[in-house]
């Protein structure tokens, strides 16, 4: 069971969390703000909530993990979101990236390749908060070719490699953060498109992610 209750506790316990992912080294403002404003414990079962505000990833079902605070505060500053960006996140799992991103005043395009986890954010009351955030059923290597190209581009699962497609549905001008296999972690790399032809490619610290898969389930 989902809770929709968010009390002083939690906010404290929001406050200490977004204080420890400031002291790791996070530094925008607006990130952290957004940390502030989302009730991560509404993303988990309510026999979780104190494990909500550790800064640690947890499981959601399915083989799957909401990521870590701390992961999700490094992507998103990586991104560099301005409001009004359209941005497409391949692996929604819990949705609380997504989230974060749409509380930036993005225009947030999540897709899942897991039918069960795409369902369980149907009812999720928390979402209709941000109806600038919409999500999706299919294959994130396909990315969203109806709705690109996108300014950003996140890939919140190991990917084994740049995918293709994705690359060709962002805009010139605008980036990608993934985190590119290494065999056993994952290293975080931001790419710049500058046009259709080149892009350029910056490499950050190590992670671990839950691997990227092809096609649906
Ligand atoms: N952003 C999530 C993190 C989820 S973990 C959150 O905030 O909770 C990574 C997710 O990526 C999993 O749900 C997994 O099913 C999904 N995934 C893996 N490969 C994928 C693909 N090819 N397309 C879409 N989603 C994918």
């Amino acid at each position: 069971m989902r809770t929709s209750q968010d009390t002083y506790l939690h906010k404290g316990l929001r406050s200490k969390l977004v204080d420890s992912i400031r002291s790791k080294g996070i530094t925008n403002e607006s990130v952290l703000g957004a940390l502030l404003s989302v009730p991560r414990h509404f993303f988990l079962d309510s026999a979780f909530e104190k494990q909500a505000y550790e800064d640690r990833a947890f499981p959601i079902g399915e083989d799957q993990t909401i990521s870590q605070p701390y992961t999700v505060a490094y992507q998103t500053q990586l991104l560099d979101i301005r409001p009004f960006e359209k941005v497409l996140e391949v692996g929604t799992g819990s949705a609380y990236q997504a989230c974060i991103l749409a509380e930036l005043k993005a225009k947030v395009y999540s897709i899942e390749r897991q039918k069960k986890l795409y369902d369980s954010n149907k009812g999720f009351a928390l979402l209709k908060q941000y109806p600038a955030l919409r999500l999706f059923y299919g294959d994130g290597f396909e990315g969203l070719p109806t709705f690109a190209p996108f300014d950003k581009i996140l890939i919140t699962a190991a990917a084994p490699h740049i995918p293709d497609a994705l690359l060709k549905q962002l805009k010139p001008g605008g980036c990608m953060v993934l985190p590119l296999d290494e065999g056993e972690n994952q290293r975080m790399h931001r790419l710049i498109k500058l046009d259709n032809q080149s892009y350029v490619q910056e490499k950050f610290d190590e992670f671990s992610f839950v691997p990227m898969l092809v096609g649906k389930r």
